[in-house]
């Protein structure tokens, strides 16, 4: 029997291509899994009438474990995104994406070392919309031009933006607690408290209080409103360590972290909960390079790292991260999107070809 049993979900786009190299180099590298696959995305609508099947989300909360591929959400329909809602079903409240330079990977820096905490539940995510002209729309209008909370036009569609005490305490707390158990010196928390004072204001107020609760801990603490700490992360990224956010600024900040490091094709993460974690690189399905054997599988292979740290196989993740840096700093062996953020001219290799490479630079 496998040491270890994780859900796998392919998820489409990309994702069909990327999760099959890792699971490649990870078989190679020695790690000791059985796979359960379980399908997820839109094209279950038709068999399922769900892009979220009952089955997929037991056999996450089976394994507790999952790694998935990235999951399509079509943009301006009704459809909901799935990878929103296993993330609220399995109450994964905690998005971890950690942004490294790699050398040979076409980062404008070379020193990038930041951890990205990004809460994963509620504000703009938390799916609480109504549409333009809907009776429940002129409902709110209604109240809110009573109420004296404001003027909104009736041709409105309209988004909630909930922040609560308790998921900003818990992530707030995770942050802290990560920096504690990972040696990190400082954590950031973003915000626009400015202009936002009942959500963003109260995300600063709970983070600074929590932030009293750790002050023995010699970690410091500082906030950034966000649009300043977007300008200064492109100046110099690496007066950062921690940063802790609310769910959307996370989201935008993620992206352009891994635009720091060589783009979305080396950009790891992790949504974890207190029960379930389930690795997914932060790129999305990428359909316009979907099915040509184009795709880099770099992001799903660290995801697939970290997924092996939080297994306890520590070895064996170090070796996959040891290849990578190989693979990257010979050059011979790159993907079209990282020859293009390295300006090289050199041919790029598919997607089986860099995974053969990797395999190649795994050491005994
Ligand atoms: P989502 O809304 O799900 O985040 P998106 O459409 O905003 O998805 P992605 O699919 O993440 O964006 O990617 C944007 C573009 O970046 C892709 O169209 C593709 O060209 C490139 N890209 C993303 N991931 C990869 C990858 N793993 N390898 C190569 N190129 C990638």
């Amino acid at each position: 029997m496998a040491q270890h049993t994780v859900t796998l979900i392919p998820g489409d786009g990309i994702g069909t291509e990327t999760t099959e190299a890792m699971k490649q180099v990870l078989a190679a590298a020695g790690a000791d899994i059985e796979w359960e696959v379980a399908e997820a995305g839109a094209h279950l609508m038709e068999s399922c009438g769900t892009p979220l099947p009952e089955s997929t989300v037991d056999a996450v909360k089976r394994n507790k474990v999952a790694i998935k591929g990235p999951i399509t959400t079509p943009v301006g329909t009704g459809f909901r995104s799935v990878n929103v809602a296993l993330r609220k079903t399995l109450d994964l409240y905690v998005c971890l994406r950690p942004v490294f330079s790699i050398p040979g990977a076409g980062g404008r820096y070379s020193d990038v070392d930041l951890v990205i905490v990004r809460e994963n539940s509620e504000d703009l995510y938390a799916g609480v919309e109504f549409e333009e002209g809907s009776a429940e729309a002129a409902r709110l209008i209604d109240m809110c031009a009573e109420s004296g909370a404001g003027a909104i036009r009736p041709d409105s569609g309209i988004s909630i933006k909930p922040i609560s005490v308790t998921a900003s305490q818990n992530i707030v707390r995770y942050a802290f607690d990560y920096a504690v158990k990972h040696g990190r010196k400082k954590v950031t928390a973003v915000h626009k408290a400015n202009i936002m004072k009942h959500s963003d204001g109260l995300f600063l107020r709970v983070a600074r209080e929590v932030a009293q609760e750790y002050a023995n801990t010699g970690i410091e603490f500082e906030d950034r409103i966000v649009d300043a700490f977007c300008m200064n992360l492109v100046i110099d990224p690496s007066q950062f360590d921690v940063i802790v956010f609310p769910n959307l600024y996370g989201d935008i900040a993620s992206d352009l972290c891994a635009g720091l490091v060589g783009g979305l094709g080396i950009a790891p993460g992790a949504n974890i909960g207190e029960d379930y974690a389930v690795f997914e690189a932060v790129h999305g399905s990428a359909p316009d390079i979907a099915g040509k054997n184009l795709a880099n599988p770099t992001a799903e292979i660290l995801s697939a790292a970290m997924m092996l740290d939080h297994l306890g196989e520590l070895e064996c993740a170090a070796r996959v991260r040891r290849a990578v840096r190989t693979v990257y700093s010979e050059g011979a062996h790159l993907t079209a999107d990282i020859r293009k953020a390295t300006g090289s001219k050199l041919p790029a290799c598919s997607c089986t070809e860099f995974t053969e490479a990797l395999i190649e630079a795994l050491d005994a």
